[in-house]
């Protein structure tokens, strides 16, 4: 049973159901694939809860609908998917968070970062003066790890990443109990390969090939290339750390790095797409119709972007400091921000990679089922 029992749910059984009966939309995006497959698939009557939070996260919130619709605002039916599946995603968010004490974080996203950023900094000052050396802080120096040795930093990374991505995996499956009733499905290759093909090319922020209604009435493609582009950012991002660590570990090759080396070159470029992406993104926003929207879901939103701008520009800062003094002061800001980030993964917005990732992993696990009826 749904964890979801509220006048939300039934508001969003009453849109779809009539949804359903209007038929309109479909071809717009897979909801109203998954939608037409409930009633002429299943053979259900109405949708139920499990749907609904489904549908939550399977809409990637393109607004076609909104402006399609002859039954939206000031029409009575009062039909706003994108705003219903926004608030709905505020209520999974809340719904699946562990320890359930941190629910409230989801709201308070601005003090919630802020303290941990302002905690994991005292903790690194703390911990550069039991095993590094205060001092380099304030001097030019040759390497980071003068700072603080290399081990302590491999240690809390990997300890926070670990907590971070089994934190939102456990997150996830919950999720998937929710909307799939059981765990059938989850472990399935196949449905991920098609869930990973679909992410990895930003398949469903096209909106079919029209492009979508955001920022305003008109179908554009901004933001599917600027959210691609933090993707990409980040993937490469992540390729130049692993770069970095198999060249120090595996070829004992220590940092300092050319400017041209392998991990150094990756991390600059995948810190220019993340920085284009996010400031494409934030711009964006601004302009886009925040009626359609759960007002705390753009701070959640805002909060994310602001803490990776804050990753990418503090890591450009260091690159362009090297061996001048207080790179080591702006190194500790930005080991501690990018373990808040690790820290805030269950608790903010990157929550949505793992809930519209089972959402189209769900998407596709229905429609084997019935296509081997
Ligand atoms: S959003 Fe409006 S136009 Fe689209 S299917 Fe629903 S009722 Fe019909
Ligand atoms: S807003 Fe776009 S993605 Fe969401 S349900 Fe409507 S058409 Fe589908």
């Amino acid at each position: 049973m749904s964890e979801i029992l509220d006048d939300l749910m039934e508001e969003g059984i009453r849109e779809y159901n009539l949804c359903s009966a209007c038929r309109f939309c479909i071809g717009y995006c897979p909801v109203w694939d998954a939608l037409d497959r409930i009633f002429f698939g299943f053979k259900k009557e109405s949708v139920d809860h499990r749907d609904i939070e489904y549908f939550a996260y399977l809409c990637h919130d393109c607004r076609n609908c909104y402006y399609a619709c002859p039954y939206r605002q000031p029409h009575e039916l009062n039909i706003n998917i994108p705003k219903l599946n926004s608030m709905l995603r505020e209520k999974v968010n809340n719904s699946y968070v562990w320890p359930g004490f941190m629910r409230g974080m989801l709201k308070r996203q601005y003090m919630y970062m802020t303290s941990s950023i302002m905690a994991f900094l005292a903790l690194a000052f703390v911990l550069t003066a039991i095993v590094g050396d205060l001092s380099a802080l304030m001097l030019p120096i040759h390497s980071i790890y003068h700072v603080m040795p290399s081990i302590y930093i491999e240690m809390i990374g990997s300890v926070l990443g670990v907590w971070g991505m089994t934190l939102l995996i456990y997150e996830g499956a919950r999720y998937w109990k929710s909307i799939n009733g059981n765990y059938k499905g989850i472990f399935n290759g196949r449905l991920h390969l098609y869930a990973l093909r679909d992410t990895f090319m930003h398949l469903w922020f096209r909106a079919n090939g029209e492009g979508c209604d955001y920022p305003g009435e008109y179908g554009s493609f901004s933001r599917f290339y600027l959210h691609l582009l933090m993707f990409t950012g980040m993937l490469v991002d992540l390729v130049a750390t692993i770069t970095a660590l198999y060249a120090q570990n595996i070829l004992g090759y220590y940092p300092p790095y050319s400017l041209f080396s392998f991990p150094v070159m990756l991390g600059i470029m995948g810190g220019a797409l993340i920085l284009v992406g996010v400031v494409g993104l934030l711009v964006l926003k601004e302009s886009a119709n925040s009626k359609l929207i759960e007002s705390a879901w753009i701070e959640t939103d805002r909060a994310m972007l602001y803490l990776l701008l804050a990753i990418v520009v503090s890591g450009f800062v260091i690159t362009s400091m090297r061996s001048m003094p207080f790179a080591g002061l702006m190194f500790l800001v930005h080991i501690s921000l990018v373990a808040t980030l690790f820290v805030s993964a269950p608790y903010s917005k990157l929550v949505h990679i793992i809930y519209r990732y089972l959402a189209v992993v769900k998407y596709y696990y229905d429609k084997r089922i019935l296509s081997a009826v």
